[in-house]
């Protein structure tokens, strides 16, 4: 049994969490230690990603990276077409796609999953990545209208989400995350939020290895990225400073809204 398990008392539950996010990685990278810390300990847990077609080669990567941090079901795609790659899927690139229709889409998800917590990106997308900044809208947007039972009525029962976490990394750790990846001095405006405005930072130290792992799954962008495989050189006190911690901004949708830890 996890710590964190062991600081449930009787009879509490593990909320039910859904994870949105833009493309394949993304869950793993920025989420990975809390879905997997949250499924060893029983939580239930399901995965949106809003781009990329599936039996596309980054949704087969997905569901491997999904099965390693030990999620029970493979991720469900939207199916939108990723900003840089249109091949990636038969639909639209998900940010020029009707909105309306997206947040049909997803809501139906909800509605169906009814999460207690949805994790997804910061207003800036972590570092501005259009695709990101897209999918916090339309999960904030999807989150609300599943709650609203006039909107959208025929696709399930509404559904009301207590919490949304959104990811972000802490201006200070990225800062130095920069220097260590490029091997060069950090520009003068950093990505990330101010350490004050975090509202959760979560120690995954103890899933690092299954986080690292699951990344090592996406082979298509370890191939493409540089930045990514500059990550896969690093030497293990290095890496476990990057990625041995999650950090959230908290907005609850109802009062006292929900926590991971119970
Ligand atoms: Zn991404």
């Amino acid at each position: 049994m996890t710590a964190y398990a062991e600081n449930m008392t009787p009879g509490m539950t593990l909320p039910r969490l859904l994870c949105v996010q833009a493309h394949p990685d993304d869950e793993t990278i920025w989420t990975g230690g809390t879905l997997a810390r949250h499924c060893a300990a029983g939580g239930e847990a399901d995965v949106v990603t809003t781009t990329w077609g599936i039996g596309r080669p980054r949704h087969l990567e997905l569901v491997e990276a999904l099965a390693t941090l030990g999620l029970p079901r493979p991720p469900i795609m939207l199916g939108y077409a990723d900003g840089g790659v249109p091949g990636s899927a038969d639909l639209p690139p998900l940010v020029d796609a009707p909105f309306d229709d997206e947040v049909r889409a997803l809501t139906a998800h909800v509605r169906a999953l009814r999460p207690d917590i949805i994790l997804t990106t910061d207003a800036f997308g972590i570092y501005g990545h259009p695709d990101h900044i897209h999918t916090h809208r339309l999960c904030l947007a999807a989150a609300e209208a599943a709650a609203e039972p006039h909107l959208y009525p025929d696709e399930g029962p509404a559904w009301q989400v207590s919490s949304i976490y959104l990811v972000t990394v802490s201006e200070s750790r990225s800062r130095a995350a920069w220097e260590q990846v490029m091997a060069v001095k950090a520009p003068g405006r950093s990505v990330g939020t101010p350490d004050e405005r975090i509202d959760e930072t979560i120690d995954v130290r103890d899933f690092l290895d299954v986080k690292w792992a699951a990344l090592q799954a996406h082979r298509t962008e370890f191939a493409r990225s540089k930045t990514m495989r500059a990550i896969r050189t690093l030497d293990a006190p290095v890496r476990e400073s990057l990625l041995g911690w999650e950090c959230y901004v908290r907005r609850d949708l109802v009062g006292g809204g929900r926590s991971l830890d119970q």
